[in-house]
């Protein structure tokens, strides 16, 4: 079913070719370079054989995150009103109980159960003022949304008491220090500084300014217009700030249990738009724990960004019928831009303000193709733009977590056909736990043993 499950490659022939209106423009046309399968032969050419060992090494426990988010208008009066909605859940998948219960005859993704998953995953929730919405008495929306990350993000989501504020990552991640120079009201410049999530004012507009401001979302807001890129922002840094914390919090408690688990995390690992700095702060923790636990004599924490769609793998579903099974390639700068990107004036490090993970391409024994990312397995983008581009794309820099995520990536691979949201492909038939935030998380761990192996 999964093959089934498979749609039409997207470098398959056009039909409107046949238009005789199409047909006398071509017959004014040439190619800037002939198409020919020597240059596709090529490109195979600098893809490398992986051989995963058997029975494949993997992770006891994954935990997936699952984003969605609705900011179509609440009603079709103008002006135009909106309100965004966005819910995230995490779901803990065993590893150990799959032989138990697989299924041989049922290896698809059933569409009912995946939407119980989906009831039933304690999903954390996000309503935010889009345009024509005043929260709270603000006197724009693009305030009224700063309020409302503000109050959001600051919220303890923990269901049991316990703690679970992503404020407090923030902070975490800026070593405790929060600051910029501008009022995201007034736009007047003043030296902002936050050491607690406590609320300030601007001297100038007296407006209240939030540490979440340093994220510099509500930049995009405008008081009328459609406010969805915002809302796409702010989804995309509640994925991995909740990653982050999760990680955090697991570390906190069982460092040994981090280095058996694995993260899958749905498109790339990279913060795009306003809060892109964000980006970096992620790399540098991750580095942090990954030191932590090669000190304690441990496995790197395995995270993979899967990508189903996308440039890359528009790429890679064309060129897939020219490579062998089993190959795998890490996207140099150079190969992206010549092959994808198709740049004239290339950036001496792709995705230099944006990505805290590198790209690979790889190819399973069964010949589907795939695009994941893994962290760059260094604290920051140093010495400089060209060299790290350089440093990055060296396959040895990240030792076994390549071939652990072919693992894992062959071991779920008639789950992830195109489409299947990520977590629900996953879990679908294996034991999975909703994670509620907080110490329910730890719990999770103590009970089902890992703590103590
Ligand atoms: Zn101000």
């Amino acid at each position: 079913m999964p093959y089934n499950g498979e749609k039409a490659s997207k470098g398959g022939h056009a039909d409107f070719v046949k238009n005789p209106d199409v047909m006398s423009f071509l017959a004014e046309c040439e190619y800037m370079r002939e198409p020919n399968s020597a240059e596709a032969s090529l490109i195979a050419s600098s893809y490398q054989k992986i051989l995963l060992t058997v029975p494949l090494d993997l992770p006891r426990y994954v935990v997936a995150s699952d984003a969605s988010k609705s900011d179509t208008p609440i009603n079709d009066k103008l002006p135009s009103t909106q309100i965004g909605f966005i819910k995230v859940s995490q779901v803990l998948i065993g590893m150990e109980r799959y032989a138990e219960l697989i299924d041989p005859a049922s290896r698809f993704v059933d569409p009912f159960k995946a939407a119980e998953m989906h009831r039933n995953a304690s999903a954390i929730t996000f309503t935010l003022p889009g345009s024509n919405i005043r929260f709270q008495g603000a006197k724009s929306v693009k305030d009224g949304f700063r309020r409302a990350v503000f109050k959001q993000l600051n919220a303890n989501r923990a269901k049991d008491g316990s703690d679970f504020v992503l404020t407090e990552t923030l902070l975490q991640l800026n070593n405790g220090i929060i600051e910029f120079a501008l009022c995201p009201s007034c736009c007047i410049e003043n030296d902002f500084k936050f050491i607690t999530q406590e609320v300030q004012h601007c001297p100038h507009c007296k407006e209240p300014v939030f540490i979440t401001d340093w994220l510099r979302l509500h930049e995009d807001i405008s008081d009328f217009g459609n406010n969805t890129s915002a809302m796409t922002r702010m989804m995309n840094v509640i994925e991995h700030l909740l990653l982050v914390t999760l990680i955090h919090q697991i570390f906190s408690v069982s460092p040994k249990s981090l280095s058996s688990m694995a993260f899958v995390i749905d498109g790339p690992l990279a913060i795009f738009g306003q809060p892109a700095k964000l980006h970096s702060r992620i790399m540098e923790f991750l580095f942090k724990i990954n030191n932590r636990l090669s000190e304690l004599g441990m496995d790197p924490i395995l995270i993979i960004g899967l990508q189903k769609s996308g440039d890359v793998m528009d790429h890679a579903n064309i060129l897939n019928k020219f490579l062998p099974p089993s190959v795998i390639k890490l996207l140099d700068d150079e190969y992206r831009y010549k092959y994808i990107k198709g740049s004239d004036s290339p950036s001496e490090n792709f995705g230099g303000e944006t990505y805290y993970g590198q790209d690979f391409i790889f190819k399973t024994e069964k010949g589907r193709i795939f695009n994941f990312a893994i962290p760059y397995p260094f604290p920051d983008k140093a010495p400089g733009k060209k060299e790290f581009s350089k440093k990055k794309s060296k396959i040895e820099h990240y030792g076994n977590l390549v071939e652990k995520a072919c693992n894992l990536i062959c071991h779920f691979e008639l789950d992830l056909y195109q489409n299947a949201i990520v977590p629900v492909a996953l879990a679908h038939r294996h034991a999975s736990i909703s994670i509620v935030p907080g110490g329910k998380v730890l719990d999770i761990i103590t009970k089902t043993g890992l703590k103590n192996n």
